[in-house]
């Protein structure tokens, strides 16, 4: 405690405002016990004696006081480099008050009448050390960019704040939707200032009284504010502000919102609910805002459950690749040439899981990357067994996720994994999903030629679905054009789509890539696709993806043929 109270023998030096003697005499007789005291009876004095001397550690400062009152001495304190060190605990009985000069930059309050004496030395001390930590706090109380606070400190803020306002009060998550795509479009000086506008307006919009915001990752703001029944229109009107200011017009923010007043949550807690409430609506056209339910709350349960269990999941075998053949269209009759290797996990208490409920759980947190593993390890024997059993070798593409683009040991694992069954890296196919392009393009560029260069062939899932479908190809190489979905699905009943299909088609054989169609399900699809010179078909029209043995008997009929 010695070290707190006196620096090279010398007390450190408390300034007490207050223009009620009884009330400086009374926090004096606690403070001086440890401190040297100065008074002030108001605002004005406090400042004559801070401009000569600002070697203070502490100010401890009444807020309603005639000739210059408190929130003048915080503001001018802030306003002033070398004061704005000095922390400011503010001394009050009006709860409005405390938030108000919490937001002005005070750090904390002490209440009118006063606390045990033991508690206010206590408080003193704690907030003196905190600020002794300068290098730490300055540095980070601020986030440069937003203007807003930092994550660190928005909680630390949020603590003691919380404990002072009655009002109820919400946790909000605020998003830019695809933040990533504005800085590779405009870049990132157009990034910067929207993220600096943003931080503006949630300021101006949001926290107009008793709220705090920060931003806690790259475009992910949190704000404590008062509740409001309906927060769609001021996000909204901070949506329009910001499109009206940029280039970016078509600038979407979605909002996640959680009940603060929830005393069985922390703070964290209540903040990553919101956060999920926000990420719920990822995608959802015309959703602006979400309040985290129970049904959301039950699906966290879920999703916790799943990534509790992955690991016994993949050691026990609950999750198990099913193959779904690939079929030439372009000869006398379709040819089983090869597969995509798809995972399933049938869980010993939940029953089946669909891919579609835990790859973008795994890939948001990177457990995807040991599915993967598993996966392109399954799909790697079970080539080597078909090739032993039937002499044919059945290429198999395997899924390569996202994060898996940024795994520095990709290749060598994919290697090992060919040298392990003495297989060829063409027998096993990375099948890249387009949108990892507008992840990180040069990433993804680097990764792929490297592939390459082991002699992988690069398959190309779900190309047309994403924003940068043309600039793609033109700067990867890649080996197979795998056509998205949704555009087989449309393409009979939309003349636009079946254009599409076409152009693609086109671009891919002036490329001399083969394409792929998948989700084929019917006859005239199939019909359609053959005549626009598509190469090759995968879907249930043929064959929904099968467990191995069965994979085994299609195969079988079809080489024995
Ligand atoms: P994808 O890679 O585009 O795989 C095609 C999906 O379409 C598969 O869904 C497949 O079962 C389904 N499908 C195939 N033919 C048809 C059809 O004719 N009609 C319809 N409606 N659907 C068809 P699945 O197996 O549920 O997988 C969904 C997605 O999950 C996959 O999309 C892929 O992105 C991901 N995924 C699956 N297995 C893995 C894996 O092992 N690793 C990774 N990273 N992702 C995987
Ligand atoms: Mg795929
Ligand atoms: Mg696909």
């Amino acid at each position: 405690m010695k070290k707190l109270m006196e620096t090279g023998g010398m007390k450190r030096r408390v300034l007490i405002v207050d223009d009620e003697q009884i009330n400086r005499e009374l926090l004096g007789a606690i403070v001086s016990q440890s401190y040297e005291t100065v008074y002030a009876s108001n605002g004005e004095e406090a400042m004559n004696a801070l401009s000569g001397d600002t070697s203070f550690s502490l100010i401890l400062l009444d807020l309603l006081m005639p000739v210059m009152n408190g929130f003048e001495v915080i503001e001018r304190c802030q306003a002033d480099d070398r004061l704005r060190r000095v922390p400011i605990i503010v001394m009050t009985s009006e709860k409005s008050a405390e938030a108000r000069s919490i937001r002005m930059g005070a750090v904390d309050f002490i209440t009118k009448p006063y606390d045990v004496p033991e508690v206010i030395l206590a408080r003193c001390e704690r907030i003196i050390e905190m600020s002794e930590d300068k290098s730490i706090i300055s540095s980070t109380e601020r986030d440069k960019v937003s203007g807003l606070y930092t994550r660190g400190y928005f909680f630390a803020y949020l603590q003691r704040l919380a404990e002072h306002i009655e009002a109820p009060m919400d946790a909000l998550a605020l998003d830019i939707d695809r933040f990533h795509l504005i800085n590779e479009l405009f870049g990132r000086q157009e990034g910067d200032s929207i993220l600096k506008r943003t931080g503006e307006l949630i300021s101006e919009l949001l926290c107009e009284s008793d709220g705090i915001a920060c931003r806690v990752e790259s475009d992910v703001f949190f704000i404590f504010c008062k509740r409001r029944d309906d927060y769609e229109p001021v996000v909204a009107e901070i949506q329009a502000r910001l499109r009206e200011g940029s280039r970016s017009r078509n600038l979407r923010l979605r909002a996640g919102i959680y009940n603060f007043s929830d005393i069985d949550t922390s703070a964290e807690a209540c903040f990553s609910r919101a956060k999920a409430a926000c990420d719920r609506i990822r995608g959802r056209f015309g959703a602006l805002t979400e309040r985290y339910s129970r049904e959301l709350h039950e699906r966290t349960v879920f999703h916790e459950r799943l990534i509790g269990d992955i690991h016994d999941a993949v050691k026990n075998r609950d999750l198990t690749v099913y193959y779904q053949p690939k079929y030439k269209i372009l000869g006398d009759r379709p040819v089983l040439t090869s597969a995509e290797a798809l995972v399933r996990w049938n869980h010993p208490e939940l029953g089946f899981i669909s891919p579609g409920d835990f790859i973008p759980l795994f890939e948001h947190n990177g457990l995807i990357r040991e599915v993967d593993r598993f996966v392109w390890r399954e799909a790697a024997a079970h080539i080597r067994r078909c090739r032993d059993r039937y002499g044919v070798t059945i290429p198999v593409s395997v899924n390569v996720s996202r994060v898996d683009i940024f795994d520095p040991e990709l290749e060598d694992k994919l290697a090992e994994i060919i040298d392990d069954f003495s297989l060829s890296p063409a027998d096993l196919m990375p099948e890249i999903t387009e949108s990892a392009y507008s992840d990180n393009a040069d990433r993804l560029i680097e990764v792929v030629n490297r592939l390459r260069d082991k002699g992988f062939k690069i398959e190309m899932d779900d190309f047309g679905s994403g924003y940068s479908s043309l600039n793609m190809l033109t700067s990867i190489p890649i080996d197979v054009l795998k056509l998205d979905m949704q555009f087989i699905r449309n393409m009979l009943i939309d003349e636009k789509s079946m254009r599409l299909v076409e152009l693609v088609i086109d671009i891919a054989r002036y490329l001399e890539v083969p394409v792929v169609a998948e989700g084929v399900e019917e006859e005239a699809q199939l019909n359609a696709l053959r005549d626009m010179g598509c190469d090759i078909v995968q879907g249930y029209y043929f064959s929904p993806p099968l467990p191995a043995d069965r994979f085994d008997e299609l195969l079988e009929k079809e080489y024995q043929k």
